[in-house]
């Protein structure tokens, strides 16, 4: 399999509901994401333009959590995922809205993987069983899969 990632920095804050600890608290982090690309060279030998990876997830994803309260965005049903936002639920958010964008590129989202602290992140990948078609997914959220 063939694949490319591109690699991405955002700030933003949080805290989780129903936790005992230190999490609980509003606080910050650097998150650091990673956009994994699976596809054959078909365009000018590119599975897809690194400058159009950047500009898709700059304008879908980052723009929209780049220095917010990630407990206060969110609205209908991805809302659901932001009422707590572990790196887990981001990821899951992230696989929603990228999935059929990607498709529109000729190539196919094999792997999110979100950094909440540099030792610390969350991985989803296209051979996960849940949101492998992502498209279907997106268009009928499953309720079983919002913590
Ligand atoms: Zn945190």
């Amino acid at each position: 399999m063939l694949t490319v990632t591109k690699k991405f920095e955002f700030e933003a804050c949080h805290h989780l509901n129903d936790y005992e600890g230190a999490c609980a608290r509003k606080h910050g982090h650097t998150y650091k994401l990673e956009i994994t690309l699976a596809g054959m060279p078909i365009n000018n030998g590119m599975i897809i333009d690194f400058h159009t990876v950047k500009t898709v997830v700059q304008t879908h994803i980052i723009n929209r959590l780049d220095h917010y309260d990630l407990n206060e965005i969110g609205d209908e049903w991805d809302e659901a995922l932001f009422e707590q936002p572990t790196a887990e639920n981001m990821v899951l958010w992230i696989v929603y809205v990228l999935t059929p964008i990607f498709l529109g590129y000729n190539c196919i989202l094999h792997h999110v993987r979100l950094y909440e602290t540099s030792n610390s992140h969350a991985d989803w990948s296209r051979d996960c069983p849940m949101l492998e078609n992502g498209q279907e997914a997106m268009e009928e959220p499953d309720e079983d899969l919002v913590l």
